[in-house]
């Protein structure tokens, strides 16, 4: 189409660029790229292929060749001070040898039905990240754990507090620097209510160019924090005793710019459909717990003591609420779903809470009546897994396929840690990305 041969020619003319990194996610979140030599792949652009079996989680030995296609709406210029001279990245689908969409990848299942949804009646599902992180002193603090069993801050900076020369305020604008080079539309950044905790808030968009700019910004945060030789880390609860980090999701849909979730008279300034979209999410929040919390580290998270959420109820203020209901107005109403992890899988979880918020099953008593009686989260992995497997609704929604390697995967990592999480964290909960 026009947009491929206009980034074709760009690509070309363009002499600064030398490579393509070409991305795309595993089932369990981790982003994998690619560098492809910008002539080589001019030539070969439709026939890029790569060995799935190598992925862990990915694809069994018998459909281990996999193909990538480009998207070519997805183009970002990557820094040249933080990533090397020359670069750009594009996101890609995963396909089968046939051509045909593979199961597994969560990024071609959200462009799909987001695309549809748009082709249908020019519904748009808008999100928006608010991902937390901790900056750690060294390089690589998290590979390192399991011999030093424990991180160390690098500034004690709280809420909205920074002192000039910290090494958490020279992080957050470098970081906001790399951000804006590569396109995101930065709002705000501060350090976070833990010690040496960051949040950078950048604006909403379309679901799947959300989803992608999650993928984009731990993997700069974490490359500028390696060029301080710092970490960044975006566990759920690398500490216990103070805050976590969330992964808040914002979310409204929109219909030729008017944004659907936005009714002035409406309970809370939501419509009618703002509140079916939520009641919906509560009312099915344990069968898609396991997709919005996925590591065994997040239920350490979910202790509204620490300002995350593990009650299934919503609430304008409530931070204990998985569901809170900001003030908005026109523009800007929406739902927040706080009880999300940002180590969890983005295109997935997006996925999951459209079509959950959409289709899932609704309350069979009165929703008022529901929302009043406190229900709460798995606090365990295992819970997790066993209400993501038994259901029907995650079978029809992610299919069986999925529902099945998901559940097996997180499986064989919860037993590597110990049933009873004690106080410290654990090595074997320390997964990176
Ligand atoms: N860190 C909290 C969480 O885990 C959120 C705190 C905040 O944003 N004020 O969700
Ligand atoms: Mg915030
Ligand atoms: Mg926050
Ligand atoms: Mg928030």
């Amino acid at each position: 189409d026009k947009l491929r041969e206009e980034r074709i020619k760009y690509l070309t003319d363009e002499k600064r660029i030398k490579a393509v990194t070409v991305a795309f996610t595993d089932l369990e979140g981790r982003l994998h790229m690619l560098d492809y030599d910008k002539k080589f792949l001019l030539k070969s652009s439709d026939n890029l292929t790569f060995d799935g079996s190598s992925i862990r989680g990915f694809s069994a030995q018998a459909e281990s060749d996999l193909r990538l296609s480009l998207d070519w709406a997805s183009f970002y210029w990557l820094p040249a001070d933080i990533f090397g001279p020359g670069k750009v990245l594009m996101f890609s689908e995963v396909l089968e040898r046939d051509g045909t969409p593979y199961h597994s990848d969560m990024r071609g299942l959200l462009k799909r039905i987001t695309d549809q949804m748009y082709a249908k009646d020019g519904t748009v599902f808008h999100a928006a990240p608010e991902i937390e992180g901790f900056l750690f002193k060294g390089r690589d603090a998290e590979r390192h754990y399991h011999e030093t069993e424990h991180f160390e801050f690098i500034s004690t900076g709280g809420y909205y507090h920074s002192l000039p020369g910290d090494k958490l305020r020279a992080f957050i604008d470098k970081a906001a620097e790399a951000q804006r080079a590569m396109g995101f539309q930065n709002e705000k950044d501060h350090p976070e209510v833990a010690p040496s905790q960051f949040e950078m808030n950048f604006s909403y968009s379309e679901a799947l160019i959300a989803a992608d700019q999650i993928q984009l910004y731990k993997l700069l945060c974490r490359q500028v924090a390696a060029e301080m030789d710092l970490t960044a880390s975006f566990l759920p609860k690398p500490m216990t005793g103070i805050n976590g980090n969330g992964m808040h999701m914002n979310m409204s849909l929109s219909k030729g710019g008017k944004n659907l979730f936005y009714d002035k008279g409406g309970q809370d300034g939501l419509s009618q459909m703002g509140w079916d979209f939520l009641d919906r999410i509560l009312n099915n929040a344990n069968d898609i717990c396991l997709v919005l919390n996925s590591s065994v580290n997040a239920y350490r998270r979910l202790d509204p003591h620490f300002e995350a959420p593990n009650q299934i109820k919503a609430s304008p203020n409530n931070r204990g609420a998985m569901v809170r209901i900001p003030f908005g107005n026109e523009r800007s109403a929406r739902i927040e779903c706080r009880s999300v992890a940002p180590d969890s899988n983005p295109y997935m979880v997006l996925f999951t809470l459209l079509k959950t918020g959409l289709e899932g099953p609704q309350p069979q008593e009165d929703a008022e009546t529901k929302r009043s009686r406190t229900r709460f989260l798995p606090d365990n992995i295992f819970d997790a897994i066993r209400l993501f497997k038994g259901s029907q609704f995650i079978a029809q929604t992610l299919g069986e396929n999925v529902q099945g390697k998901f559940a097996e995967l997180k499986q064989a990592s919860a037993e590597r840690c110990p049933k009873q999480l004690g106080t410290r964290v654990k090595a074997a909960e320390i997964q990176f990305h």
